[in-house]
């Protein structure tokens, strides 16, 4: 037994799983990752792509915590894109498009490098309880592995039941068994379950298609990564298609709607609103003649090509007939049809903000068990469950990121405290502090934080020091150096911007829309004899060009910031009894004693709970701790 134990379990090798247990091993607790298959570390169920908006800051938080997702990412990268340059900079998310295989064959690389962390492939058919006490995992073949912790994270895998038209298979993903038993036992603990559901769309051999009736998205020119370390940039990118459907293809799919297994009472769990299938928006939204489908390459080696657009559930002779009505779909060879997928997931109010459960000590839960959808909030969830899990075999205060701090802590915070009953994903829309959020600010916000856990590696730390002196020189720089109306007006122009009429700060010309810090200093002969430009980054050129444009936004956020960063910080009492205090309104306190929130500005967040109810808690909080001090 003695060499089957450890101090932390991860029980799935998915997104989650492989962020949590690249954390806790890193940091030092001696782990193991069970999953069914360890050939599918991270697999990608569904698009081949990593970021997008809100997203894509995630992974760049995950990259700046010490995260492997951004790595893992740039290295399997196809293509790079910023997303919504031509929006403010709150909106503009990095997004590449991956090799699925590489993908998965990097992470599996990567951890096998990693000290501490060991490996067994097998299913967790139960929790090893001793009462109401934890004391490790079981497996299908009659195994028992000890821990302090066990951070489950099985996906789409618990009761997974698979959908193509009226057959249904039980599995977790196609080809893959679903895992039984724990939801059970769960439920036995005093846990509560629901159901969800998420669909894929067909694959399709990129040989068949016609691209010439297709556009054609290329990657950015000059691509960025997502992370300060790791491979050089891309160089060579492979491009995306886009076409889209006809009222044609509308007409096939709308007369089989009565075959796709969420309209026909067969599966009638919730779907994540925002992803629709595509027999979904036919039906939703009837007056629109046409949907994009975007057409993705699956990999450098392969022919497979993904259909962004066109995921579902209906037959496979359906699904056939009618994505060959689409332009240069015309002869579409399929490798893999479309398909739908139920699981169980667990109430995400169930946790505590370190992403341990509130009734099994040392249980955590990360990733879609806890009702979320999407790669990167699964693998932003399986870090900080494996850097809390970590913390509590240590003994160890958890680590908590506000909202200010990150998206991370925007989708942490909503989920213990709001819960969700459809499969939740990021916006940028959540967020109240998204200038400061932003994609290029992850690493200022969270590498110091990393570091300081013993996460972050002082390489990362050097990297983000390096950026931010040259980030600073170059705020320096614009504020003092300047440019005159002979080298700025061409330029303006072509902006549609008003010409200058006397020389002018950098910075001044600068905060106007449309006004790029690129290519002014290129043309500011001032600028150009006193930096060297070829020291400093692109990075650091636009990171300084936000915080010169958006000064006064950053500075209306910190101030919100800081109010709701007072409330946060004034601790509820873990014992603290709603229902005595009567001055709180009878709805208020049934929701605070539900959600039995850990501090007062999580109290205020929670939905249905009165903010004049929030002022009769704080006193009643103070009045609580000075009379215990
Ligand atoms: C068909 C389908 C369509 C999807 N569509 C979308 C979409 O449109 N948009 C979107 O954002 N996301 C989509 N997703 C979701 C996306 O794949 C997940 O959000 C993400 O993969 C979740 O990561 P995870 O780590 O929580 O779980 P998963 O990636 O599902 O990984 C779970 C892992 O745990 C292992 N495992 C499970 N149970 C056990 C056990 N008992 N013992 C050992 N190992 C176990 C599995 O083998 C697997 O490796 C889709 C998923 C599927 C399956």
């Amino acid at each position: 037994m003695e060499s089957r134990t450890y101090d932390i379990i991860i029980v799935g090798g998915g997104h989650a799983g492989c962020e949590a247990a690249a954390a806790a091993a890193n940091l030092g607790s001696k782990t193991l990752l069970i999953t069914m298959d360890m050939t599918k570390f991270a697999q990608m169920s569904c698009n081949p792509a990593m970021g997008g908006v809100a997203k894509g800051q995630i992974v760049r938080e995950i990259d700046a915590l010490g995260g492997y997702s951004g790595l893992v990412s740039d290295y399997s990268a196809v293509q790079f894109r910023m997303l919504n340059r031509s929006k403010g900079p709150a909106m503009w998310s990095p997004r590449t498009q991956n090799d699925r295989t590489l993908f998965t064959l990097k992470w599996r690389e990567m951890l096998e490098h990693t000290d501490n962390l060991s490996f067994w492939q097998d299913s967790v058919t139960s929790l090893w309880m001793e009462g109401d006490r934890l004391k490790g995992v079981e497996t299908s073949l009659g195994l028992r592995f000890r821990s302090k912790c066990v951070v489950l994270t099985s996906g789409t895998f618990m009761n997974g039941l698979i959908h193509v038209g009226p057959k249904m298979l039980g599995g977790g993903r196609m080809g893959e068994k679903a895992s039984t038993g724990i939801t059970e036992q769960l439920l036995g603990l005093g846990f509560e379950s629901g159901r969800m559901k998420t669909g894929t769309p067909p694959r399709m051999d990129g040989r068949s298609l016609d691209y010439t009736k297709m556009e054609v998205q290329v990657g950015d020119k000059d691509p960025f990564k997502f992370s300060f370390l790791g491979p050089v940039r891309l160089r060579d990118q492979l491009n995306c298609h886009i076409t889209y459907t006809d009222p044609q293809v509308h007409e096939v799919i709308a007369e089989s709607i009565d075959q796709s297994p969420m309209y026909n009472g067969q599966i009638d769990s919730v779907g994540p609103r925002y992803c629709p299938s595509i027999e979904d928006k036919i039906h939703r939204f009837a007056d629109k003649s046409r949907h994009q489908i975007f057409v993705e390459p699956e990999g450098w080696n392969t022919h497979e090509v993904y259909v962004n657009g066109f995921s579902t559930s209906l037959p496979f002779e359906v699904q056939e007939k009618a994505i060959r009505m689409i332009s240069g779909f015309e002869n579409a060879v399929m490798f893999r049809p479309g398909y739908a997928i139920e699981y169980d997931y667990f109430p995400p109010t169930q946790l505590k903000m370190s992403l341990e459960t509130k009734l099994v000590d040392g249980l955590f839960f990360a990733g879609q068990i806890n009702g979320t959808t999407g790669y990167e909030e699964a693998a932003a969830q399986g870090l900080m469950a494996g850097i809390n899990a970590h913390r509590v075999v240590t003994d160890q205060e958890a680590l908590v990121l506000t909202r200010k701090d990150a998206y991370i802590g925007v989708l942490i915070d909503d989920l213990i405290t709001k819960g969700t009953d459809e499969p939740y994903r990021m916006f940028t829309s959540r967020a109240e502090y998204r200038i400061t959020l932003r994609q290029d600010s992850a690493a200022e916000r969270l590498t110091p934080i990393g570091h300081a856990i013993g996460l972050a590696s002082d390489e990362r730390l050097r990297a983000l020091t390096k950026h931010t002196a040259q980030r600073d020189a170059v705020i320096k720089a614009l504020n003092k150096y300047a440019i005159t109306p002979e080298e700025a007006n061409g330029y303006l122009e072509e902006q549609g911007s008003k010409p200058i009429n006397q020389q002018v700060k950098i910075a001044t010309v600068l905060t106007r829309p449309n006004v790029a810090t690129e290519e002014l200093i290129k043309l500011a002969d001032d600028y150009v004899t006193h930096m060297d430009d070829k020291v400093i980054s692109r990075e650091a050129i636009e990171s300084a060009e936000i915080i010169l444009k958006y000064e006064g936004y950053l500075r209306r956020e910190n101030e919100m910031a800081q109010k709701m960063l007072n409330m946060d910080r004034m601790k509820i009492p873990t014992d603290f009894d709603y229902r005595a205090h009567a001055a709180i309104s009878f709805e208020s306190r049934d929701k605070l004693s539900q959600v039995r929130p850990e501090n007062l500005g999580q109290a205020s967040r929670i939905p249905g709970v009165k903010p004049v109810d929030i002022s009769v808690l704080m006193v009643a909080i103070e009045r609580s701790v000075s009379h215990e001090t």
